[in-house]
């Protein structure tokens, strides 16, 4: 299809290119500005002219014409979502996964305070059916019950069930956030995700060459005041257990998140994937900073995509260039037992296609009522964020 770009979304981008450098341009720290900038606008016009990943799209998210043709695109690279918690399938659901030529990292969470996630063993059962019944569409990400974790066996227990659970195929093995803000030990201390007793479990993952998923503390907005504006606002009002502003005694942020650190320090051959951006959402100096320092830390994308469109686009763009090596697609998507599908089924494709208008077309979108337009990415940097990031981050996809 012809590329018609929009000369709006352009020439604003040029403008914006040319008066507010990103951080995270391309390695030529001693050219002067000016060089700089017009590399910049250079290969910008050459990604954006030579161009031809996607038909453009306009702004309306209810065209679903529009939508169909932006999901082609999306399929054509074979995408991984290495993100999502599913738990059943029909032939509707199986039908988009092949339409789509997509691929599910399906990622199990033990939550004490949902029961049906609060049974390790059934979620798992129900997973493996999952995966079996996917022609490949799905894989499994396993995880252990931390619940247990004044057991005397606790550490056994969990190596000999995830050990079993990577013989019948799981690929990744997932922390959550209960590890840090909700389990204490019988000292009556939460529990961090550097514990001893966890030390055998990841030294276990990662001689099994498998992945570790982490999901530690939470958006900034759990620790600060109400906030309307913040895209997770509306999770702490239906989830208030997690808003954990003002509550005396609870664990800074950085405080987990250090723990979280200390696990990349201690080993360095596990591969780690922080998802939901590492829970770093607002802060892409700080992302930086432990992608070069850790080279076995990657981030997924999951349920923070609205956290990137309020970024300046410059910024995050060269960022996404520049770790285009570290950074997976993943959404956060559900299918939870008593899922309609029918909405589940809108949810996903909507979800897939609003997240590829904003990285590979440079439509314009709205988030949060705020205009934005698309990245734009380059197709290589796509080819790596929507799939082979996945496959090399996690192996066995
Ligand atoms: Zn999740």
């Amino acid at each position: 299809m012809p590329l018609a770009l929009s000369r709006g979304p352009l020439q604003r981008f040029i403008f914006r290119v040319r008066s507010e450098l990103p951080d995270y341009g391309m390695p030529m720290k001693t050219s002067p500005r000016t060089s700089l900038t017009a590399a910049l606008l250079l290969a910008f016009l050459s990604v954006a002219l030579s161009s031809t990943a996607q038909a453009p799209v306009s702004a309306s998210p209810e065209n679903a014409a529009e939508d169909a043709s932006v999901l082609r695109a999306f399929a054509a690279l074979h995408p991984i979502d290495v993100h999502v918690h599913v738990f059943k399938t029909n032939p509707q659901f199986q039908a988009m996964l092949e339409r789509l030529n997509l691929k599910l990292l399906n990622i199990l969470v033990m939550d004490d305070t949902l029961s049906y996630r609060k049974q390790l063993q059934k979620q798992i059962d129900d997973a493996q059916a999952l995966v079996q019944s996917s022609h490949g569409h799905v894989a499994l990400c396993t995880t252990f019950d931390p619940y247990k974790f004044d057991s005397p066996s606790f550490t056994a227990d969990a190596i000999k069930q995830i050990d079993r659970d990577f013989a019948q195929g799981a690929v990744a093995v997932k922390i959550w956030k209960n590890i840090g803000m909700e389990i204490k030990n019988s000292a009556g201390q939460y529990i961090m995700a550097d514990d001893p007793k966890f030390e055998p479990i990841y030294q276990d993952i990662a001689s099994h060459g498998k992945t570790l998923m982490t999901h530690q503390a939470e958006p900034d907005v759990a620790w600060g005041p109400p906030d309307a504006a913040d895209p997770s606002w509306s999770y702490y009002q239906e989830n208030p257990q997690w808003y954990v502003a003002n509550r005396p005694g609870f664990p800074s942020k950085q405080k987990i998140l250090d723990a979280r650190d200390h696990v990349l320090a201690n080993h360095p051959n596990l591969r780690m994937v922080g998802v939901h951006l590492g829970s770093m959402e607002r802060d892409l100096d700080n992302i930086a900073r432990h992608l070069d320092q850790y080279p076995n830390f990657a981030i997924d994308t999951a349920a923070r995509m609205d956290y990137l469109m309020l970024m300046p686009p410059e910024k995050l763009r060269a960022f996404l260039i520049r770790y285009q090596d570290r950074v997976l697609y993943g959404t956060d998507l559900d299918l939870p037992p008593e899922a309609d599908f029918s909405d589940a089924l809108k949810d996903f494709q909507s979800t897939y296609a609003r997240d590829w208008k904003f990285l590979a077309t440079s439509a314009p979108l709205s988030v949060n009522g705020k205009p934005i337009h698309g990245l734009n990415l380059p197709r290589s940097v796509l080819e790596k964020i929507y799939r082979t990031n996945a496959l090399h981050w996690i192996p066995g996809l």
